[in-house]
C-alpha cells in the first residue's frame, strides 16, 4: 500500500499487501456524518473501491451537495437524511434502508461534535457531545443490528473514535476499575458513568473529579463509546451464526472543521486507512481492537 507524506508524519496504511477484494457491488456501507470531513473522505474511498455506498448528513442540503461533489468526480452514491442524535430520524432512516437495501455489511459511525477550540475545554455543551457521540452512535448500531448480513464475510462495525478518550486518560480509580473489567461490564454501567459525568458537569464539580482533562466532554464520550465498542464486540465473539466484528479507530490529529482545519493528516490519509480497517479480509478481522495510527510504527492497535 501507499505511502503519503503529510506535514510532519509519514503515514503508511496498515495492510501491507494488495487488499485481497472480498467484496462487491452488492456489499453495502452507511456512513454517518459524512457531508464533509473524514466521512465524505471515506464514503468517497468505499465509493471508489466499488462497494454501494449511503452518505448520511443530519441536514438535507449539504448531504445532496455532497452527493453532487462525489457525481461531479464520477462516483454514483446513495443518501438519506440522518440525525443520530435523534432517535425519530434513526427510525426513519432504517426504515428507509430497510426497504431500499435490506441489508448491511459495514456501519462507520463517523459523526460526532465538539464545540471546543483546540485549546479550550468549556463543557456548556456536554449533554450534546454525549448525547451524539455515544448515544447517537449506539442507537444507530442497535437498530441496525436485525439487518446486518449474516454470512462469512463478516459484518463490520467501525466507530472513528479518539484517543483522548482512552483509560489512561481517566483518573478515577473507580470508574477505571470498573472499565477494566471487560468481562462484567454493561451498558448500564457505561450510562451510569456518563449520568455521574453530566451531573459533575451540572454540580460545577467535573474539574475535581478524575475526568480526562482535554476536551473533557469529547474524551468522555469516546471514552463511553470506546467501552461499549467492546461490549458489543464481545456480544459477538465467536459467535459462528451472527458474525459481526467491532472496531474503533482514532484517525489521529486531522485537517476537519473539527480542528479548525489544523492537523497531521488529511481526511484522505485517514480515509484511505480507516477504509482498509473496514474491509480486512476475514480471516484478519479483529474486534474489539482500537486502531490508532503510529507515525514510526504504522499502526497498532490497543487491547
Ligand atoms: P467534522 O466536524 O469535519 O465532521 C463531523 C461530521 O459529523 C459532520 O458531517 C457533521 O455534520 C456530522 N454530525 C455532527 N452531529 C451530527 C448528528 N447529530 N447527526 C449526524 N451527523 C452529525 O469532523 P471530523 O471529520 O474531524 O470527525 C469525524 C470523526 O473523527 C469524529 O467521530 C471525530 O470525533 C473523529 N476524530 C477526529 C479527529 C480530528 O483530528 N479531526 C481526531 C480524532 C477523532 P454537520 O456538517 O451538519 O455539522
Amino acid at each position: 500500500m501507499s505511502n503519503k507524506e503529510d506535514a510532519n508524519t509519514t503515514i503508511v496504511s496498515p495492510i501491507y499487501h494488495p487488499i485481497s477484494r472480498w467484496w462487491s457491488k452488492e456489499t453495502v456501507a452507511i456512513v454517518t456524518g459524512a457531508n464533509k470531513g473524514i466521512g465524505f473522505a471515506l464514503v468517497r474511498r468505499l465509493a471508489e473501491l466499488g462497494l454501494t455506498v449511503v452518505l448520511t448528513a443530519r441536514d438535507t442540503g449539504r448531504g445532496l451537495a455532497a452527493v453532487e461533489a462525489l457525481k461531479n468526480k464520477g462516483l454514483h452514491v446513495h443518501f438519506d437524511c440522518l440525525d443520530i442524535s435523534n432517535q425519530n430520524s434513526i427510525e426513519k432512516f432504517v426504515t428507509w434502508f430497510q426497504q431500499a437495501f435490506g441489508v448491511v455489511d459495514i456501519l462507520i459511525n463517523n459523526a460526532a461534535v465538539s464545540f471546543n477550540e483546540l485549546y479550550e475545554n468549556s463543557v456548556e455543551q456536554a449533554e450534546t457531545v454525549v448525547r451524539t457521540n455515544f448515544y447517537g452512535p449506539k442507537m444507530l448500531t442497535e437498530a441496525l443490528l436485525p439487518l446486518f448480513r449474516r454470512q462469512t464475510t463478516a459484518a463490520r462495525i467501525l466507530n472513528i473514535s479518539s484517543r483522548l478518550g482512552l483509560l489512561n486518560k481517566l483518573k478515577n480509580p473507580k470508574l477505571k476499575a470498573m472499565l477494566l473489567d471487560e468481562e462484567n461490564l454493561s451498558e448500564s454501567q457505561i450510562e451510569e458513568m456518563l449520568n455521574l459525568f453530566l451531573k459533575d458537569v451540572k454540580n460545577g464539580t467535573w474539574k475535581s473529579n478524575g475526568w480526562p482533562q482535554i476536551w473533557t466532554d469529547y474524551a468522555v464520550s469516546k471514552l463511553a463509546l470506546n467501552s461499549y465498542s467492546k461490549i458489543l464486540a464481545r456480544r459477538y465473539k465467536g459467535n459462528d451464526e451472527e458474525q459481526i466484528s467491532v472496531n474503533c479507530f482514532c484517525p489521529g490529529f486531522t485537517q476537519t472543521s473539527m480542528t479548525g482545519g489544523k492537523g497531521l493528516h488529511t481526511a484522505d490519509t485517514v480515509a484511505a486507512i480507516g477504509a482498509c480497517l473496514a474491509l480486512l479480509p476475514v480471516d484478519e478481522l479483529p474486534t474489539g481492537k482500537f486502531f490508532v495510527i503510529g507515525s514510526s510504527n504504522p499502526i497498532y492497535s490497543k487491547l
